[in-house]
């Protein structure tokens, strides 16, 4: 088993997540007392959150690569930016270590595939919903993807930093998602994927009809498959 390197703390409940996941997943897959081969280098999120606010990705970029450097060098030997939108960053981790960066993106594109979708909606922050490095990305992989018009992009990224990057899962909120991801589908979406890893913990299977496709769940999988080989 190799040993799986997490960029964390964006959020850390996310982190929580993608650590159950990675270890239900090791479970599941060899049984017995086996747990996943873990290395977390959990960053603090609000000075990061403060360099995105002002744009300075660059700065964003230089502080991830070294969290990424420091777990290979703890012996690291898959990387895994615990986020959606730190994937914006992805080609700086990349070239800072020498380990495969798992991207959140591929491995989304690969399930919503073997689900037989073509037409997804993409929640997740602004950046994530507006911009190429994950939009884009998903639109590559031959997708048609549908975003929230700007006042729901503007509502979902709100309750993201107000509310779930600070523990908040909140009812109206909830009902609010559900709204608009029922919107998306009414407009053909035939999935939807949660592009932001605290959505699962806020939109639970039966909250809706409309498959959903939990980045935070499909990522820790996915990079237990790699390290399980
Ligand atoms: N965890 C969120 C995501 O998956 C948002 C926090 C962040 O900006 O990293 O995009």
């Amino acid at each position: 088993m190799k040993t799986i390197g997490l960029i964390g703390g964006m959020s850390w409940e996310s982190s929580l997540e993608y650590y159950r996941y990675m270890n239900e997943a090791v479970k599941q897959r060899l049984g017995g007392l086996h747990s996943a081969r873990i290395l977390m280098n959990s960053v603090d999120f609000a000075p990061i959150r403060e360099l995105m606010v002002s744009g300075d990705w660059k700065t964003v970029g230089d502080r991830l690569a070294d969290a990424a450097r420091t777990l290979e060098q703890a012996g690291a030997e898959l990387m895994v930016i615990g986020t959606n939108t730190m994937h914006k960053v992805a080609p700086r981790i990349e070239e800072a270590v020498s380990v495969p960066v798992v991207h959140i993106a591929d491995a989304t594109a690969e399930v919503a595939r073997a689900g037989g979708f073509s037409r997804l909606a993409l929640l997740g922050t602004a950046f994530t919903m507006e911009e190429d490095f994950y939009l884009g990305r998903l639109r590559e992989h031959g997708f048609k993807v549908l975003v929230p018009d700007a006042d729901d992009r503007k509502l979902v990224d709100r309750v993201i930093f107000d509310e779930m990057c600070k523990g908040l899962f909140l009812d109206d909120s909830r009902a609010e998602f559900v709204r608009i991801i029922e919107g998306l589908a009414a407009q053909g979406a035939e999935a939807v994927v949660l592009g932001c890893t605290e959505i699962g913990m806020l939109v639970r299977p039966g909250d809706t009809d409309v498959p959903t496709l939990d980045t935070c769940r499909i990522h820790a999988e996915r990079v237990v498959d790699i390290a399980l080989g």
